[in-house]
């Protein structure tokens, strides 16, 4: 049976990997070893104590951790322990120059590097029906496509960082939705319009989007903002997105405009509160709550 590592249970990483553990040989690791605990309590997986520990003799290896910068902090010891023909699947939505940097040094160490974060939400993780765009060696990735238990779609978007690109631009564009979603609903209900019976028509027109359709009324108008995916790390998404225009020297003011709204709605509302709640700050600036 193929033996596979999972380091990061977090809102993602947790049901990612009991989708593995249904299937492989799953190790898993967690920096709050409680949560790694209760997953082989509840899915059968084999928690270990440090990441050697769940990196030696496994032949695929997930990581999906908050940014870059928690994913190079491990590398040293994911390298020291891997074995050759290792492939890192790493399912952070990170910095496309951080995985080039990665691919390079893992090679020196006979591992195979590929960016490979996901979208689809915690629901998706659940469901298993993530989709995942894949930067780095696309035969690799086919040796790997059948370990990707979480996934319904698996798409080779181009060489290595081209998965972290694809993954901050998707992620900014929600960002653009969601805010210019909330200014409009925030500047209709100051004029007195109803905010559920203006959704009703969005949805069925033209302006829709899936911050109208699902984010808007299962969150915001409810008042729930259930924290499924933080606003800081949205945040950090439109930064990376921004230097994805930046290296490509492309012109992209609303782009660049969303990147300060999120890390202002961070700073102001709380990074560690749900990413809709970033429209708590659009409300302070109109004096009117959306709902
Ligand atoms: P969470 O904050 O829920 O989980 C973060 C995970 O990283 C936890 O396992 C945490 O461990 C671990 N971690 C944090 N800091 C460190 C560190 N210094 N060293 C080791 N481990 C660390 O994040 P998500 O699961 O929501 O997000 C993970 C990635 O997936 C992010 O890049 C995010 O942008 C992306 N993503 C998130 C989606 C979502 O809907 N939530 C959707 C698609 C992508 P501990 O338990 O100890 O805190």
């Amino acid at each position: 049976m193929t033996t596979v590592a999972f380091l990061g249970l977090g809102a993602m990483g947790y049901p990612m990997a009991g989708h593995l553990a249904g299937q492989f040989e799953t190790r898993v690791w967690n920096r709050t070893p409680e949560k790694a605990q209760q997953h082989a309590a509840q899915h059968g997986s084999q928690a270990c104590a440090d990441v050697a520990e769940a990196v030696r003799g496994a032949a695929v290896l997930f990581t999906c951790l908050p940014t870059s910068a928690e994913v190079d902090a491990l590398a040293d010891t994911v390298l020291g322990a891997a074995s050759a023909g290792l492939v890192w699947v790493d399912c952070t939505s990170g910095e496309p120059a951080a995985a080039r940097a990665l691919a390079v040094r893992a090679a020196q160490a006979g591992v195979v590097f590929l960016d490979a974060p996901v979208s689809g939400g915690t629901s998706g993780a659940d469901a298993g029906t993530l989709t995942v765009m894949v930067g780095g060696d696309a035969g690799a990735l086919d040796g790997v496509r059948p370990t990707l238990a979480f996934a319904a779609k698996v798409v080779h978007v181009g060489p290595s960082g081209a998965g972290f690109a694809v993954k901050a631009i998707n992620n900014a564009l929600l960002a653009v939705n969601l805010w210019a979603a909330g200014e409009g609903l925030a500047a209709l209900a100051r004029a007195g319009v109803d905010v559920s019976a203006a959704l009703q028509v969005i949805n069925a027109s033209s302006g829709r989007s899936n911050a109208t359709e699902n984010l808007i009324p299962q969150r915001v108008v409810t008042r729930a903002f259930p924290v499924t995916f933080k606003l800081g790390l949205l945040a950090k998404d439109a930064g990376i997105a921004l230097r994805v225009v930046n290296d490509a020297r492309a012109s992209a003011p609303v782009l660049n405009a969303v990147e300060g709204l999120m890390r202002g709605a961070a700073n102001a509302v709380g990074a560690d509160e749900d990413h809709t709640a970033a429209l708590k700050l659009i409300e302070r600036l109109n004096d009117q709550e959306i709902r």
